[in-house]
């Protein structure tokens, strides 16, 4: 099956073009095996079993995928999962995985701004329509039919070899126009990074100051996503939720001893990842007489709190949570 150096530099002109466009076709069909298999990777949740947080981390460390090749193909899968012609459109190379994540977040960013969910029968239509068109193409055609969702086009990071992130960002006249005030007004000509960093450095210090935090940098302090989850004492009323409310120094000690990290560990004993939506979980959920003190509270990402619920209380109720389940 696979031809050495010699073999291939022996084949006719013909021979080699026939062939590696079957090939082609090949990597395509692989492509689209592959899609169906992480669609039932994510159904069954499979990847937060095995420890990892999300099934792109999945993605990225199992499956050794770079980041934009595994986005690419998650963006595929979903959109195969939704709209069930796009299957035979990625095997036969109509649409390519790229065009339909530009379709996709185009999508999403036009649900965004125009606060409207798009209908399944109109997302269908938009993915079909995507048929045959390069990415550029594709890009221009979606631009003219939702011209909502450009304000938000997605902002380029990248990192450099240096070390550092280079941002691309797209400003439409009018926002242009008010750096060029600030200039204008400033009497000096100002660099739009420094404009930007002397902007965010005074919003920084006044989040700062609302929050209670002094300029020195405290130790370790619970994230965001886990701060958030803290009920205020008035909206407790229920003796569930008094027993489910988490008093904050426990809250610390757990949060410091898990060192801010998902304390997940698959079968194999490896540690989960997972640092963001980060929340408290249970050992023995509250509905089954769990309380919250320290024994019984542990960090988990979102992904692992959800299978350790639907370990506890059974897929059936956790369906509803899921929607992968469903
Ligand atoms: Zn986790």
């Amino acid at each position: 099956m696979e031809e050495s150096k010699q073999e291939i530099q022996s084949l006719t002109n013909q021979e080699l073009i026939s062939k590696v466009d079957f090939l082609a076709k090949e990597e395509r069909r692989i492509t689209v095996e592959v899609l169906r298999f992480l669609r039932e990777i994510e159904r069954r949740q499979l990847f937060a079993e095995l420890g990892y947080p999300s099934l792109f981390a999945y993605c990225t460390k199992a499956l050794r995928y770079s980041e934009s090749a595994a986005c690419r193909r998650i963006e595929a899968m979903r959109a195969m999962r939704d709209t069930y012609e796009i299957e035979s459109k990625l095997e036969s190379g109509e649409l390519s995985l790229s065009v339909v994540t530009q379709a996709r977040a185009t999508l999403r960013q036009f649900e965004k701004s125009a606060r409207t969910k798009v209908e399944a029968e109109k997302r269908k239509d938009v993915m079909l329509s995507m048929c045959g068109k390069s990415k550029r193409e594709a890009e221009k055609s979606l631009a003219i039919e939702f011209p909502a969702a450009l304000p938000l086009a997605p902002i380029v990071q990248r990192e450099t070899f240096r070390g550092t992130t280079r941002v691309t960002l797209e400003f439409n006249e009018d926002e242009m126009k008010v750096f060029e005030e600030i200039r204008r007004l400033s009497g000096r000509p100002q660099n739009l990074k420094e404009t930007l960093l002397r902007i965010a450095a005074k919003e920084l210090t006044q989040l700062k100051k609302a929050r209670g935090e002094t300029p020195v940098r405290r130790k370790q302090s619970p994230s965001p996503a886990v701060e958030k989850k803290e009920a205020a004492p008035s909206a407790i009323h229920s003796s569930k939720e008094r027993r489910r409310a988490i008093p904050v120094a426990i809250k610390r000690f757990v949060w410091e001893n898990a060192g801010g990290r998902c304390e997940y560990r698959n079968p194999r004993g490896e540690r989960c990842e997972g640092r963001h939506a980060l929340e408290y979980d249970h050992v023995a959920p509250v509905s089954l007489g769990g309380l919250s003190n320290r024994d019984n509270l542990r960090v988990y990402c979102r992904q692992h709190n959800a299978l350790s619920a639907n370990r506890l209380l059974g897929s059936k109720l956790m369906a509803a949570y899921i929607p992968a389940l469903r």
